[in-house]
């Protein structure tokens, strides 16, 4: 078996082979600490300096407004845990939603059991929060909004530059984990109000282990990690200078094929979303249909268990993830889905499968072929699907 169709590109990517290449000086030649007075390794602090630059022009942010993290879980947990502790006097109450990557709900949970107040907005059918319900959720002592801007499980895009607008209305800080859509679809930090921003290098074709908060500027967050005085003495520890220069490589190559990876992947996103609902009967999209980022499709197909589904479509080569958290050693289905109002059996027959630029149109028509055999096959095996069809020919 030699096929391999890689379509989870929400749990991460390839990193690029020029990624790869401008990392590999500085595990070897390059490889003195920034920190360092000689020059040998003092030039290792303008490499970070441009890559510091080529994140924050993805985002129309400066560059000194830039943070390295190692990854987005980090950069989530500084965001949230710092703003508790900066401006706890003005307040304690966090806005958030109900769909959070669990980097968000968990240090929320955190934050409650320290006697932080939290509000989890709904999100309607198709995953998208309730501007009235936000608005009604602010309290005197709200000192933190954090909505996520593009959707991991379902790939809803929010509405963030209205939610943004609304929390600087009110004098709020707002925060969103940017991390799929940093660098696959177009972010203008003032454009829409963001005073934090959170992203990750290894959902866009950089390393693992690298990410990055964005801090507006005034805004007065505590360092994170203490220590030495790197990045401007808020994150300590010796810089990952390979990680830093992939991840400024991988925004930089990002950006310059943004606009054509969108349309190609968009496209082909929506082929085979039509091909599904045309050729596998009882499924149904998931996530908004055009407030999409454009590599996602998530299905649910009745009377099908994710966890097989996604056995059978190794079998043949093809990498997906499934909606159910039964990965996690948890039988609930993934918040996500409840959340949109998917009762427990739908949500466990949940399939998403994440683009990337490499995927071509014969890759899909595979797809859809080996789906439609996979999911005949479980619902042959199914006592409720045999139920289901006899009530509907009686
Ligand atoms: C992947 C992901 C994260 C975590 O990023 P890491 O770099 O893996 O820690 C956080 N939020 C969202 C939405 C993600 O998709």
């Amino acid at each position: 078996m030699s096929k391999l169709i890689y379509l989870d590109n929400a749990a991460t990517t390839k990193t690029a082979p020029e990624v790869v290449e401008a990392m590999l000086p500085y595990f070897s030649e390059h490889y003195g600490n920034p920190s360092s007075i000689y020059g040998f390794a003092a030039a290792n602090k303008d490499v970070i300096t441009k890559s510091r630059e080529e994140i924050a022009s993805v985002i129309g942010a400066q560059s000194n407004e830039i943070y390295f993290t190692a990854g987005g879980s980090e950069a989530d947990n500084w965001a949230l845990k710092a703003t508790v502790e900066a401006y706890g006097k003005k307040g304690k109450h966090i806005i958030t939603s109900k769909i959070e990557h669990h980097a968000i709900l968990h240090t929320c949970e955190y934050l409650q059991q320290q006697g932080v107040e939290v509000t989890y907005l709904d999100v309607d059918e198709n995953g998208v929060v309730d501007l009235e319900q936000l608005k009604a959720s602010i309290r005197e002592d709200t000192i933190l909004i954090s909505i996520m801007y593009a959707n991991n499980e379902i790939g809803t895009i929010q509405p963030i530059r209205e939610i943004g607008k609304i929390a600087h209305e009110h004098g709020i800080l707002f925060h969103t984990d940017a991390v799929q859509a940093f660098g696959q679809i177009p972010i203008d930090v003032n454009e829409c109000h963001i005073d934090m921003l959170s992203s990750s290098g290894h959902k866009l074709n950089g390393p693992k282990g690298i990410g990055f908060l964005y801090i507006r500027k005034g805004v007065k967050i505590r360092s994170f990690i203490h220590g030495g005085a790197q990045e401007r003495k808020r994150r300590a520890g010796t810089e990952n200078v390979p990680g830093i220069v992939g991840f400024g490589a991988a925004a930089e190559r990002a950006e310059n094929t943004m606009q054509e990876r969108m349309e190609k992947e968009t496209e082909l996103r929506d082929y085979l979303i039509a091909r599904i609902e045309k050729e596998i009967p009882y499924c149904r999209l998931n996530g908004d249909r055009t407030k999409r980022l454009p590599n996602n499709v998530n299905f649910s197909f009745r009377f099908v268990e994710g966890e097989s589904l996604l056995i059978m479509l190794d079998m043949k080569g093809i990498c997906a993830s499934s909606g159910s958290a039964c990965t996690s050693g948890s039988l609930d289905p993934s918040h996500v889905l409840l959340a949109i109002g998917l009762p427990h059996e739908i949500a466990h027959g949940s399939l998403r499968m994440t683009l990337s630029e490499e995927t071509t149109k014969e890759d899909l028509d595979y797809v859809v072929e080996s789906l439609k055999e996979i999911v005949g096959t479980l619902r042959k095996m199914s006592p409720l699907y045999e139920d289901f069809i006899k009530k509907q020919n009686k």
